[in-house]
């Protein structure tokens, strides 16, 4: 029996992640889940699954939860509020696995508190290892953590790696490695017509159905971007033998390529519960709920290259990653902030890059040695991304 802890219980990857602890009941037991401050859904995840604790961020949310789960009888779940207390349930001795599936850099501290607990780790959080690379993939080794990788390109790519790989080797007789990428929404769309996306058609995925923020990174780009970057930390490899390639239909997930000319893909139906219960279960294999692929429904595979008019900001992830240091905070806070501000209404699709590219053209260049580094080079890009935002409306 595996004790879990969901980081992000309430978001796209949370609710995959307990349908598939719901399909194994005797495998699987839930410690803890936590939400920003969904307290409804977090509210019926507790009468569904009961766990020991739950964490909210607000002291008002957690106000809330606590009434609403005495009234239901559910007085023995602990509410616990406040970003310390992630970071608490994330290390407690009962839990084996943490599911990191908190959006953007508010995920960091949590998933490193579990990565310095020795959890196995099943990392959705892109965005933490996007910022802290180098820092993160040390403390795995010191702490003896176990990192499995739950973005479907990076799964399939560990499942298409030699038997015994340990996520941070280098293998020689890999060549590259190539995402795939479906395209988003966009692929086709005429570029005059970029400037007037708005935000509901850029989180209508065409393949996939996730939360806001990487919906309009899938729209941008910026998500192959920070998958690439994800790629060069997880499997040791620099950015140039990476390579991405449109796949429409979403059906290989990545692919290895070997010295002697052999590609390895991975393929499914696009649907997380796939690397959900891949990573939970791995290495065995258990049901994940996803219908088996229909080969003669599919039909036909294309593959196609990339349009970088298109989409600038993959070049300028590709451009953090090569310049080292800070750069990939930087990159990656004023996408968070563009994005945010791109979802209210603030600014226009196009003007997404346009912000990023300015804070790193601006923002001040360190090597990065420590956390504090990080968290201080996120907060300044953060703060000049929230000016030229300011000065373009
Ligand atoms: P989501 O927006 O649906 O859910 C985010 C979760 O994080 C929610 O539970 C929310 O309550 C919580 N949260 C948000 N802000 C928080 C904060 N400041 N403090 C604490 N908790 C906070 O997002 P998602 O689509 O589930 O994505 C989660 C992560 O997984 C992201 O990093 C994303 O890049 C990655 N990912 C998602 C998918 C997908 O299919 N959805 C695929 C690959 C990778
Ligand atoms: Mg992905």
């Amino acid at each position: 029996m595996k004790g879990i802890c969901i980081l992000g219980s309430t978001g796209s990857i949370g609710q995959s992640t307990l349908d598939v602890i719901e399909r194994h009941p005797d495998r699987y037991k839930v410690i803890a889940l936590t939400a920003n401050r969904s307290v409804e859904r977090l509210h019926e995840q507790c009468i569904r699954h009961h766990p020991e604790k739950v964490v909210v961020v607000d002291e008002m949310s957690a106000e809330t939860l606590r009434k609403s789960l005495s009234s239901s009888g559910l007085k023995d779940i602990t509410v616990l509020q406040g970003i310390s207390a992630l970071a608490e349930v994330a290390a407690l001795d009962n839990v084996d696995q943490v599911m990191a599936a908190i959006v953007g850099a508010a995920g960091l501290m949590p998933t490193l508190s579990a990565v310095r607990a020795g959890k196995r780790i099943l990392l959705a959080n892109k965005e933490a290892l996007v910022m802290s690379g180098r820092l993160f993939m040390r403390e795995v080794e010191k702490f003896g953590a176990e990192l499995l990788p739950i973005d479907s390109e990076h799964n399939a790519l560990f499942q298409c790696m030699p038997a015994g790989y340990r996520v941070g080797e280098r293998k020689a007789e890999v060549r590259s490695l190539l995402l795939t990428a479906s395209g988003g929404p966009f692929r086709e769309l005429p570029l005059e017509s970029f400037r007037e996306i708005t935000p509901e058609q850029a989180c209508a995925h065409p393949k996939w159905v996730m939360g806001r923020k990487i919906s309009v990174d899938s729209a941008t780009m910026m998500n192959k971007g920070l998958e690439l970057i994800e790629a060069s930390w997880l499997f040791n490899l620099p950015v140039e033998q990476i390579k991405v390639v449109i796949h429409p239909q979403s059906i290989i997930h990545s692919l290895v390529d070997y010295v002697d000319g052999t590609m390895l893909a991975q393929m499914g139906n696009p649907d997380m519960r796939i690397p959900i219960a891949h990573a939970m279960a791995w290495p065995d294999r258990i049901d994940s709920g996803v219908k088996p692929l229909d080969l003669f429904a599919i039909k036909k595979l294309e593959f196609e290259t990339l349009d970088n008019e298109r989409f600038p900001c993959l070049e300028l992830a590709i451009k953090a990653m090569k310049k080292g240091g800070n750069c990939s905070v930087t990159l990656n806070a004023a996408n968070e902030v563009a994005v945010e501000a791109f979802l209210n209404g603030g600014i226009h699709f196009t003007e997404i890059a346009l912000v990023i590219e300015k804070v790193m053209s601006e923002a001040p260049f360190c090597e990065i040695e420590n956390i504090e580094q990080v968290l201080d080079s996120d907060v300044r890009a953060r703060a000049l991304a929230e000016e030229t935002i300011k000065a373009l409306t």
